[in-house]
């Protein structure tokens, strides 16, 4: 198949191609390195079935040629990019969405959007299924990427039934590996950083709010199953083993070897306190579940993050 993946030269976005390449496909590559990185594109610059545009997907769109999939994972998506960035983020969860699902109509193809374990907010159901609206702030730090996303769900929803666009959404929830940023601000790669420089972890507030993380090979295993599924309604994508900040930081100072001090740090306004996907539907749907444990994929990852410092 010709496949155009948005974000191509993001975290996750990277991992796909990498992927969809590795069976076969022709791939089309969009970014505009708002957050991702030309790195990242290095072993698929070196593939022959392979392309690659630089574009902002909030402008008109170039002639993307035939396709039959669209993968939008084109977003900042780090809570340290809300901050700086908050109208770039609502652009390009608006109109830039708007313009690839224009552009998936025009070629006939299905669109899978990356939405996020966000639009659930501060959740008050636990674990969170996907039948859950969310407790969201509309006008928090957060909201242009929370609400962001949230309008990108009802827009593509507007398409699937207004025009028939074929649509998959795909809820990710805390994903994490190699080729992160390791100035993103996320936890993972903060807290690793911190420990190999012997720097002070710095744990936000009491470290007991909980998340759940993916690893990123697990993640787009499901990205792909979602996509080549008839499953029209949004599915959770995400590790269901959930931990504290504290115990995450506590287990990266295992793995690392570091003398790092954990640091308690203020925490940031409306930092959700849990977060835990079910993923039943995932499961029953489309056969898939996680297969790297935590503290093997976290090893992984300080592997990646030693070498590539
Ligand atoms: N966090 C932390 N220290 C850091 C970075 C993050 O304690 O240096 C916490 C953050 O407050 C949140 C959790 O780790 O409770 C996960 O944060 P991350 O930015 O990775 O993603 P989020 O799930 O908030 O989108």
């Amino acid at each position: 198949m010709r496949i155009v993946v948005a974000g191509a030269a993001g975290f996750i976005g990277s991992h796909l191609v990498e992927r969809l390449l590795g069976e076969g496909h022709t791939v089309v590559g969009l970014d505009n390195f708002a957050s991702g990185s030309r790195v990242n594109l290095a072993m698929p610059a070196r593939h022959p079935a392979f392309t690659f545009i630089e574009h902002d997907i909030t402008r008109p769109l170039p002639p993307l040629g035939p396709c039959e999939r669209v993968y939008n994972l084109a977003c900042p998506a780090s809570p340290a990019d809300f901050g700086p960035r908050p109208l770039e983020i609502l652009a390009v969860c608006s109109q830039g969405v708007w313009n690839l699902a224009e552009a998936a109509r025009a070629a006939g193809a299905r669109l899978l959007q990356a939405s996020t374990s966000e639009i659930y907010g501060d959740p008050l159901e636990h674990p969170q299924r996907e039948t859950y609206w969310g407790h969201v702030n509309p006008i928090g730090p957060r909201s242009c990427y929370d609400e962001g996303k949230r309008f990108a769900e009802a827009l593509l929803t507007a398409c699937a039934r207004q025009h028939g666009l074929a649509v998959r959404i795909a809820r990710i929830f805390n994903t994490y590996g190699p080729q992160m940023r390791a100035d993103d601000g996320r936890m993972l790669p903060t807290f690793i950083t911190q420990a190999l420089r012997g720097a002070p972890l710095t744990v936000h507030g009491d470290g007991s709010q909980t998340r759940s993380f993916c690893y990123v090979s697990d993640l787009v295993d499901g990205l792909v199953r979602l996509m080549e599924s008839d499953v029209t309604e949004p599915v959770n994508l995400g590790n269901p083993a959930e931990i504290t900040i504290l115990a995450a930081a506590r287990e990266v100072l295992e793995l690392t070897g570091s003398r790092s001090e954990i640091r308690f740090v203020a925490r940031p306004a409306d930092d959700p306190r849990i977060r835990c996907p079910d993923i039943s539907r995932a499961r029953t749907r489309l056969g898939w579940e996680p297969r790297i444990e935590r503290r093997d994929g976290f090893a992984r990852t300080i592997a990646w993050f030693r070498d590539h410092r």
